[in-house]
């Protein structure tokens, strides 16, 4: 070999060493990057621990908080309303009866038509409509008088004109999803304006005579016969379909709780008249807060940068408002430690930009490649060309924010049982029985449950199922029902309404 041919060798020798230790290094780089990501995901998995211990905590501070939001005005953080409904629906009632469903940018109209046997709804229509921006700012005659007239044309297109006389009244049942304070089962003010309305004369204005006065303005006959808010209108349902119903719970945007009181635990209001000796209390539970509840410092960072801190605290592990953004906040710090996902992508800072619907989609990605988790990356985030084992890695991610939601739901629930006896075998024994040592049979118990993270997330319904199991014992778990009650908000307060022009419950104290 010449001169030339070993100073190719030796250059060639050179570049070949150059590569490897390049390579070397990018695949040491790699390493570290993998192992901070993982890192941050064991860090997660343990801030988010819900060992069945804690879960049991869980479900005595809420069951405390109960008591202790039931024994004084600002007593606790649930505030634990009154709702003056004493009665709830039997599947008796008869007749054709109208609920409107005010929630946040829409409202919906309905009709109902019961047949006086259980559990026979002979008929419902629904109507969705939006309502006009500009309506949200402007004052409460215009906003009510554009829904009178709305609910007025439905009636019309509707009804047969054999089915109410000119002068019989309809009856309606209102369910109005904003902080009220409920004066009679049918009467509230509303405390203040929330979810993008800014009326600000509707504030301290009883909303159901708002409503009745736009009516009456547009030659509609109806009366208001009940005014309640989504929990309240779900018990209905589910107790005019399954008499067990004794509590219900929403997780749709939001989270909150209502459940069957006895009149005489209700402490703060002494004397309460009630004719079931009975009342439905609003625990607005969105507001729970406990020491026990496994709390990261993505919740502290979301609860901070929120524009209600220290508020809702439950409300924000829990429902699909939140779970999105908790997830994004943990793919930003896992970008931010490493390169796993390239270049930090500015979509990553955008809050809530990530929504529950699409971790939902990413954790159902049953796809061998995970396309889904791809697509979602790639479309919403700006991340492309993520490879396929930190996508499996997102997918831990979603499940472990998920998990954690589902499992203190189901302690939430299992609060609520404890609360009123229902969480145990003889937990519902008469004393005698107790004392003696028999076990009297468990009763059967059914929580209803409405909105759109339950019914849609199959992985939250799941984990809130295997939770309430686990914190029971099988042997209780099996006599307890959760059941899905589709639109029980709106026909719900449709059969308050029909429960409530029957009814002779003292509505006012
Ligand atoms: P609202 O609570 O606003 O009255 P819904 O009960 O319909 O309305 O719930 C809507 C919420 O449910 C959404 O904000 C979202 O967080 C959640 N959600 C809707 N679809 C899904 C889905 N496919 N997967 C997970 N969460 C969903
Ligand atoms: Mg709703």
């Amino acid at each position: 070999m010449g001169k030339v041919g070993v100073a190719l060798a030796a250059a060639c020798a050179a570049a070949a060493c150059v590569t490897a230790a390049v390579m070397v290094s990018r695949r040491m780089k790699r390493r570290r990057g993998w192992r901070k990501v993982v890192t941050v995901l064991e860090d997660l998995e343990e801030g988010c621990a819900t060992p069945v211990g804690r879960l049991r905590q869980v479900v005595d501070a809420m069951a405390v908080e109960m008591h202790a939001g039931l024994a004084s005005e600002g007593g606790s953080k649930l505030k634990m309303l009154l709702t003056y409904v004493h009665n709830l629906p039997t599947g008796m009632e008869k007749g054709i009866y109208y609920a409107l469903d005010l929630d946040d940018t829409n409202f919906r109209v309905l009709r109902v038509k019961l047949g006086g046997q259980r559990s026979t709804i002979l008929d419902h229509d629904v109507e969705r409509q939006p309502i006009p921006q500009h309506l949200m700012t402007s004052t409460t005659e215009e906003l009510f008088d554009f829904i009178a007239t709305k609910l007025k044309d439905f009636v019309e297109r509707q009804e047969n004109v054999s089915e109410f006389s000119v002068e019989e009244t309809r009856e309606l049942g209102f369910t109005f999803s904003f902080p009220v304070k409920q004066n009679s089962s049918s009467t509230g003010t509303l405390l203040k304006c929330t979810k993008g309305f800014s009326i600000e004369d509707m504030v301290g204005r009883d909303v159901s005579q708002c409503l009745q006065e736009a009516m009456s303005r547009n030659g509609l006959n109806m009366r208001v016969a009940a005014l309640v808010n989504d929990t309240v209108g779900t018990l209905a349902l589910g107790h005019y379909h399954d008499q067990d119903t004794v509590a219900s719970v929403i997780f749709g945007t939001g989270t909150n709780a209502c459940y069957l009181e006895r009149a005489d635990a209700i402490i703060k209001c002494q004397g309460l008249l009630s004719t079931s000796g009975g009342m439905v209390v609003n625990m607005e539970w969105g507001n729970f807060w406990s020491s026990h509840l496994p709390r990261t410092s993505y919740d502290v960072d979301l609860d901070c940068e929120s524009p209600n801190p220290n508020d809702q605290g439950f409300e924000k592990m829990i429902s699909g408002m939140y779970l999105g953004d908790i997830v994004r906040r943990v793919v930003l710090r896992m970008s931010q430690e490493s390169d796993v996902f390239g270049p930090v992508s500015s979509r990553l800072l955008v809050p809530f930009i990530l929504r529950t619907p699409m971790i939902a989609a990413m954790h159902d990605d049953d796809s061998p490649n995970l396309m889904e988790v791809a697509r979602i990356l790639r479309d919403t985030l700006q991340i492309p060309d993520v490879p396929l084992n930190v996508r499996k890695l997102v997918v831990k991610v979603c499940d472990v924010v998920t998990r954690r939601a589902a499992r203190l739901a189901a302690a939430g629930i299992v609060g609520i049982l404890k609360k009123i006896g229902r969480d145990r075998n003889g937990g519902t024994a008469s004393s005698s029985k107790a004392k003696g040592g028999s076990q009297s049979k468990m009763r059967r118990t059914v929580v209803a449950v409405e909105g759109g993270l339950y019914t849609n997330y199959t992985m939250f319904r799941e984990y809130l199922n295997e939770a309430m199991g686990e914190i029971l014992g099988e042997d209780v778990a099996e006599h307890v029902v959760i059941r899905d009650m589709d639109d029980g908000s709106g026909i719900g307060a449709a059969l308050l309404a029909a429960s409530h022009s029957a009814s002779l419950a003292i509505d006012n104290i």
